[in-house]
């Protein structure tokens, strides 16, 4: 290995925490460069959902094997209870965790907080408010999203509700996109989560609250309003030269649901290892080999559920609450699939073209 290698990397969030990782690991000198005070800044301490359904190896075993320990605040979800554009009920139940609940923002338990401590473990040189001229000394580019598309707005609160995952898929709710209700020890997340009708958004957040209100018996205590945003529109490449693009800054989200949480973790450590191993060119590869095929098909889907609209989410709600074995489902339709790739690479182009 040759330890001079010297690998810079812009943001500190899941990306550039798990770039700095890998890259120590394969036995670089790291700088990561932070523009806030500290990590998770983005975020308020509100619940967020790591996928697990979109491989049958369990996300945290994927997660390991890259070097990142699960040693944050952590809760398995099995179970959520879906409400259709009707308002009909209906529970998604699974034998295996559905997605892992856990917390973002600075302090102790978030994933934040968590990544940032394996950083320290190692010898990782950490730069707060501070940023670097990646195009001209090269590196990871973990800065997060560059722009609008999906926006997430809502409160984050204690309760003295029973931990609970709840969501709900109607244009009166949120947007082209679905709210949700996450519930754990006395802590809970309230959210409208938009992909269009941006101007309204207190408007939605103002129904989620009363829809849960009568719904699930939402009971805020000393509730804090947050927010936040994303984009879903994936590079073509994710390399610039000697620069490669990793999490959000390259695109790499869920377009269907904004799932970008393990997107981030696991382009953020292939890019971290190509880098420190002098192997930028096999970067593209390596990230299209393991999730290009996906981000495509959330692409096409999430063109599918907007013209769709109520009819759409009616189905989905239905579909995936009805499938035995729910995760299966939803690997199947997040999986890569040829067609689905032609088109999304088709309506990318236009969505791109001015
Ligand atoms: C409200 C909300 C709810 C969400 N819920 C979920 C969920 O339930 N499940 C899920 O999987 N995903 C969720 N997401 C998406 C997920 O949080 C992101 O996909 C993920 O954080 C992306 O990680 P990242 O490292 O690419 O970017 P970020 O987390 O944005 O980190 C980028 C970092 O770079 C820093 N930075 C920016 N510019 C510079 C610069 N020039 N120099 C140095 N540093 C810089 C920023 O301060 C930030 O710390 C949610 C997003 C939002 C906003």
């Amino acid at each position: 290995m040759d330890a001079a290698v010297n690998v810079n990397v812009a943001g500190a969030g899941p990306a550039g925490l798990a770039a700095a990782l890998a890259a120590a690991d394969a036995g670089a000198g790291v700088v990561v460069y932070e523009r806030r005070p500290g990590v998770g800044g983005r975020f308020h301490g509100d619940f967020q959902g790591l996928e697990n359904w979109s491989t049958g190896q369990d996300v945290l075993d994927e997660l390991a094997a890259l070097g990142i320990e699960p040693d944050f605040d952590l809760a398995s979800v099995r179970e959520l209870l879906l409400f259709d554009p009707d308002g009909r009920e209906r529970l998604c139940r699974s034998a295996r965790p559905l997605f892992y609940l856990l917390r973002r923002g600075p302090g102790g338990g978030t994933l934040d907080d968590a990544l940032l401590r394996q950083v320290r473990r190692r010898d990782v040189a950490l730069r707060f408010r501070a940023t670097v001229d990646l195009p001209a000394c090269g590196g990871i580019d973990a800065t997060g999203p560059r722009g609008a598309d999906i926006i997430a707005l809502g409160y984050v609160f204690e309760t003295d509700m029973a931990d609970g995952a709840y969501a709900a898929v109607s244009d009166a709710l949120a947007c082209r996109g679905y709210a949700y209700l996450l519930v754990n020890g006395g802590r809970g997340t309230l959210a409208s989560c938009l992909f269009g009708g941006f101007e309204d958004r207190a408007a939605y957040l103002q129904r989620c609250e009363d829809f849960f209100r009568r719904r699930a018996g939402l009971r805020m205590h000393c509730p804090r309003r947050y927010g936040g945003v994303g984009v879903a529109c994936p590079v073509q490449s994710a390399r610039r030269g000697r620069v490669l693009l990793a999490g959000e800054a390259a695109g790499f989200q869920d377009a269907l649901f904004g799932f970008g949480i393990r997107y981030a973790l696991l382009s953020g450590a292939f890019a971290g290892r190509c880098f420190a191993t002098g192997r930028l060119e096999a970067y593209d590869d390596h990230w299209r080999r393991r999730f290009g095929g996906m981000l495509s098909s959330a692409f096409f889907n999430r063109r599918l559920y907007e013209w769709g609209g109520h009819w759409a989410y009616r189905y989905l709600v239905w579909r995936v609450s009805r499938a035995r074995d729910p995760r299966r489902w939803l690997r199947r339709f997040y999986g890569p699939s040829r067609p689905k790739a032609w088109a999304a690479g088709w309506l990318q182009r236009e969505k791109e073209s001015p």
